[in-house]
């Protein structure tokens, strides 16, 4: 089969290969090179990055490290750089193809070309950084207090003194790492700007192909969509809370919710699933469904390893060895909920790195875009929360499946919109804080949680708050990505009720035994990889570019 499909390449390339210009043919070759040099790389990486998260060894670790280094090695060559910056500069590059190569190449060799000697105080300061986060614990008095302390007393406490000394001790990590995190932002900065952008935050989103522009446009009309609907919504949770600590709606501060920054639901429309799932087998569960749709995954659970060890890595993830068959899925599955929305998340994108179409030149044998496999992850993992699909899976009566669709509807709207609104404090400070890190960043950050999340700032509060949150050290101009996975699930989903079933709304939809979903996903989003942008995929899969009103359909209009 294999053999097959390089025979193919070889024929397609020596007929698009004539009319070929000078540069095209340059180019053709560079990638050819390129190719042989970075893939068995890429596999033995992937290889000993699968090793080591089974093992937990230091050695498998350092291992991963080297091929890691020895891949960025090559993407750091500046005379490969200049070669490809002139290709791209020139305009020569016609065939599609060959510029989407081009493209993609280009944005790699950028991303590796930071100084090193920035490089090296860059990953330093955000080394130190993660570790005062690590090691960083909160105090109320004299008294040392753990996150999962505090994650306790805002969940069940209902003494407000309690909960605002738990919250304020969630937050000194702020003020202990505000300092270095500013000038590791400041560090970035120069980086990007030695590379000819105005900040690192604007460098970080061209190299992942979004332009700020739209991400600003989708943002702010998602913002103006929940705007009302929100204050509907929190209207109703603080009256709900409020009661519980025997104060009024007024007297709501941010230590009233469920988490230090208000991200998730609170926990008032609750229901636990985990008593359909105790005596069933997720594995076999998620394995029949997949099956049910036509997207096997049988080859893929049999290369995995599902179940706790010691030494292994205690959560999931999902990892294409060889851009070709070879997907595997690390997971440690118990038979609850949680876990039943993992393996169905994990093998969504499982499912889109096995169907990528193996013709496909290497290079564009990956996802869109990392959101895009995140909304195929999303848009199954949200099935185990399916009232639905829970009757057709583990068999529900009709009267107990009417019973909790209500409270799960109630729930998924909750969160989603919270999580929502949340996103844009996030989308937007982040923004402020790479243009400006020297402006009044307290403040602004408390002004943005104010207006999107209507929370109020504590009186006279002017600590870096902001600064707590342990994205913007370890995963820099990156948050934005997973609203953007929501949104496309929800798109997607939306397109399916109207396109593929023929249905005005999607009630009673499951996607149980709907083999025709299976077929669409391969189809228009699989198969493609990345051989466009992902906006154009999403264009060409839907008919429309990526766009939040679908979400609102599914979780914000009532
Ligand atoms: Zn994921």
């Amino acid at each position: 089969m294999v053999r097959k499909i390089s025979m193919l390449i070889i024929l397609i390339m020596i007929i698009s290969g004539c009319g070929e210009n000078a540069m095209e043919k340059k180019f053709r070759t560079f990638v050819a090179e390129h190719v042989e040099k970075i893939k068995p790389l890429m596999k033995q990486w992937n290889l000993n990055y699968w090793n080591a998260s089974l093992t937990g060894k230091k050695e498998d670790f350092d291992k991963t490290a080297e091929f890691e280094l020895n891949i960025r090695t090559i993407y750091s060559d500046t005379g490969n750089f200049t070669f490809i910056k002139q290709l791209k500069e020139s305009d020569q590059i016609k065939n599609p193809l060959l510029k989407r190569h081009l493209d993609l190449l280009y944005n790699e060799y950028l991303r590796n070309q930071i100084e090193p000697d920035i490089l090296k105080q860059i990953v330093e300061k955000s080394t130190a950084v993660e570790k005062k986060f690590n090691v960083f614990r909160g105090k109320i008095g004299n008294r040392e207090i753990t996150d999962n302390e505090i994650k306790e007393i805002l969940k069940k406490e209902t003494d407000s003194t309690k909960r605002r000394d738990a919250w304020l001790a969630s937050k000194q990590v702020g003020k202990e790492v505000a300092g270095d995190l500013i000038e590791l932002i400041k560090l970035r900065n120069q980086s990007a700007q030695k590379l000819g952008f105005e900040n690192y935050y604007l460098m970080s989103l061209s190299l992942a192909e979004q332009d700020i522009d739209e991400l600003v446009r989708i943002f702010n009309e998602l913002a103006d969509l929940t705007d009302k609907p929100f204050v509907t919504l929190k209207a109703e949770l603080d009256s709900i809370l409020a009661d519980k600590y025997g104060i009024g709606p007024e007297g709501m501060m941010p230590w009233h919710y469920h988490d230090p920054f208000f991200q998730e639901g609170p926990m008032v429309y609750e229901v636990n699933l985990d008593k359909y799932f105790e005596n069933q087998n997720v594995k076999e569960l998620a394995q029949r469904f997949y099956e049910g749709i036509d997207l096997t995954v049988e080859d893929i659970l049999e290369r995995s390893d599902l179940y706790e060890k010691e030494g292994k890595n205690p959560h999931a993830y999902c990892i294409s060895i060889d851009r070709l068959e070879d997907v595997r899925i690390l997971a440690n599955i118990k038979n609850d909920e949680y876990w039943m929305e993992t393996m169905l998340h994990e093998l969504g994108h499982a499912v889109y790195d096995k169907y990528i179409d193996g013709g496909l030149p290497f290079l564009l044998r990956e996802p869109s875009h990392i959101f895009t496999t995140e909304a195929i992850a999303m848009f199954f993992g949200r099935l185990s929360r399916n009232a639905y699909w829970l009757q057709n899976m583990v068999g529900l009566s009709n009267d107990e499946r009417d019973k909790i669709a209500n409270v799960v509807q109630r729930n998924l709207r909750l969160r989603q919109l919270i999580f929502a609104r949340w996103c844009q404090v996030m989308f937007h400070f982040e923004q402020e804080l790479y243009k400006n890190p020297d402006q009044d960043l307290n403040t602004l950050w408390w002004e943005l949680v104010e207006k999107y999340q209507q929370v109020k700032r504590p009186r006279e509060r002017t600590e870096p708050d902001w600064a707590a949150k342990i994205h913007f050290t370890s995963s820099p101009a990156y948050y934005h990505n997973y609203m953007l996975g929501e949104l496309l699930a929800s798109q997607l989903h939306a397109y399916i009720v109207k396109n593929i079933f023929k249905l005005d709304a999607d009630v009673g939809i499951s996607y149980v035994n709907e083999k025709t979903v299976g077929a669409y996903l391969k189809n228009r989003i699989f198969s493609v990889g990345t051989k466009y942008p992902w906006n154009e995929m999403i264009r060409r899969a839907t008919g429309e570019y990526l766009t939040p009103k679908y979400f609102v359909d599914q979780f914000v209009v009532q």
